[in-house]
């Protein structure tokens, strides 16, 4: 494995950020250190160097913004609708004229490639603000003809609904894909009205902690974005918990959003959850194979699968098995891997040695049960972040490889003989995230999407994802929708309105 680990020079802007103590909470429009004083290290994940310290938030960080954003609430939800679509548009403005600065951060905080933050996830994330802020002017209510007696004295009984904000929203994110994660629930929750308090994930705070200088930039009143950085287990519990918050909304693992559940039922707050997956691509034997060769390879390798929606169990017909592993193969090994901020690189390491470690656990317990390394299955790095795209046969249904998510680049690719069997195989799996389908065939591709159980199914494509299209999980991966009108009703609650006139 050659691997290039200069990254080059960082932008001024970044620069400036790094040397500004940026690691630090923003709670009532105020940028702060923990209570306690305490925080934590930043890691570049390819190297290991320390890029910041950031802020380790506890239960009195987490009360003081939710108190923050319970007081913002008011003017927030008041604020006329045609000001929230301008601020959110603003945002938006902000986000594309540090494109830049905010793509390069991404990319050292997190490991993927500049190519994937630059024109992939931070044009992305941009793309949610811009989508959700046509949605205020549009958040209408209903008059209702009741069916209500009227009154001895004559009057008439008068009904409409309103739509309002559910509340204080917790926004919870993971360190996958952290922009587009966070923009997934603070654009269409500030759309709706609802003030927040984000959490980044431990280990990607700091584009979080930028687009909040963004969103001052902006003019967004003090108290209606709060981020508090930390951990899950001590101010992710803690938010969670608050009696504050009136809605959690949440993005990471199937583990965790069970957890949550149990929190959030003791005071009914309401919870949406987009969790993991193990998502099935199914090649038929009249696929334009070159392309599916290419989307499911990147649909696994790109990010070193790190991605809720990759296409970790591949499934070839049998005439076209052959070529499917040994493409998959040459496109994993064809990757250059690197620094994310080295021009040459096409995959960066996984976001921590635990991560790595992790991914290597799982290749390890299939070799031990016999399964084949087509390719991969090598670690690497000063702190042994790199793991290079993988690529298993000989995998059977009951193995952990088979059954659970990785959340690297490893692809597991397996023949099969006839629709049925291979539907079967797909849905045999306690996720429901998404899905692809690879042929020529209209009618096989209709046929085959209606039959798969996932939030997503893609004909000849995978990962295509967009601010307008609903975005959930079947099964354990998820509970509720996020993007398009779907997405914003996340955030709203109904009132009715009754009226003797
Ligand atoms: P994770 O569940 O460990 O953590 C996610 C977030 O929750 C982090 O911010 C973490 O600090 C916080 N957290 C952890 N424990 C908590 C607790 N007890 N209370 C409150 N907050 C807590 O997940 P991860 O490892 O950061 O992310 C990877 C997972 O996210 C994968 O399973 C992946 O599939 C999933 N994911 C899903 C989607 C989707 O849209 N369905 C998108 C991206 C990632």
């Amino acid at each position: 494995m050659t691997i290039h680990t200069e990254r080059g020079q960082l932008s001024e802007r970044v620069l400036r950020f790094l040397a500004d103590d940026p690691g630090r909470h923003l709670i009532g429009g105020r940028w702060a250190p923990s209570a306690d004083g305490a925080d934590f290290a930043s890691l570049d994940p390819a190297t290991g160097e320390e890029l910041a310290r950031v802020a380790r938030g506890s239960a009195a960080d987490v009360d003081r913004a939710v108190t923050a954003a319970g007081y913002a609430l008011d003017g927030w939800a008041r604020m006329r609708p045609a000001d929230r679509s301008r601020l959110l548009w603003r945002i938006a403005d902000l986000m594309e004229e540090h494109l830049d600065a905010l793509a390069e951060l991404e990319t050292l905080d997190q490991g993927k490639s500049l190519r994937t933050s630059r024109f992939g996830e931070i044009p992305a994330a941009i793309n949610q603000f811009r989508y959700y802020a046509g949605w205020p002017t549009k958040i209408l209510g209903e008059t209702i003809p009741t069916s209500l007696s009227r009154t001895p004295e004559g009057k008439e009984v008068f009904a409409y609904t309103r739509r309002e904000p559910v509340g204080v929203v917790a926004a919870i994110v993971p360190w996958n894909s952290p922009m587009v994660m966070t923009a997934m629930k603070l654009a269409p929750a500030l759309a709706a009205g609802c003030t927040v308090v984000l959490k980044p994930a431990e280990n990607t705070s700091l584009t979080a902690l930028y687009l909040g200088r963004l969103l001052q930039e902006a003019g967004v009143p003090e108290g209606v974005v709060n981020i508090v950085t930390g951990y899950g287990t001590e101010a992710g519990q803690a938010l969670v918990e608050h009696r504050g918050v009136a809605k959690i909304a949440f993005t990471g693992s199937t583990a965790v959003g069970k957890r949550l559940v149990q929190t959030a039922s003791s005071r009914l707050a309401r919870l949406t959850l987009e969790l993991g997956g193990k998502s099935p691509s199914i090649i038929m034997p009249d696929a334009d194979l070159p392309a599916a060769i290419e989307g499911v390879s990147r649909g696994i390798f790109d990010n070193g699968g790190q991605v809720c929606v990759a296409s970790a169990r591949i499934y070839a017909h049998r005439d076209v098995y052959d070529a499917v592993v040994a493409g998959m193969a040459d496109a994993g090994r064809s990757l250059r891997m690197g620094h994310g901020l080295a021009a040459a690189t096409d995959l960066g390491p996984l976001v921590s040695t635990a991560q790595a470690e992790r991914v290597a656990a799982f290749v390890d317990e299939g070799v031990a049960e016999g399964v084949t390394v087509v390719t991969g299955g090598e670690r690497d790095g000063a702190n042994g972040t790199f793991y290079t795209p993988t690529v298993l046969t000989d995998v059977t249904a009951d193995m952990r490889l088979m059954r659970e998510e990785i959340f690297g680049p490893v692809a597991v690719v397996t023949p099969f003989d006839d629709v049925d069997e291979v539907v079967g195989w797909a849905n045999d799996s306690d996720y429901g995230l998404a899905a692809s389908v690879w042929t020529e065939g209209l009618s096989n591709g209709h046929r085959i999407a209606a039959r798969l159980q996932a939030g997503t199914v893609w004909v000849n494509c995978h990962s295509f994802l967009g601010p307008e299209l609903p975005k959930g999980g079947h099964k354990e991966s998820g509970w509720g929708y996020e993007n398009g009108a779907q997405g914003l009703e996340n955030y709203l609650e109904t009132k009715s309105v009754v009226m003797v006139v």
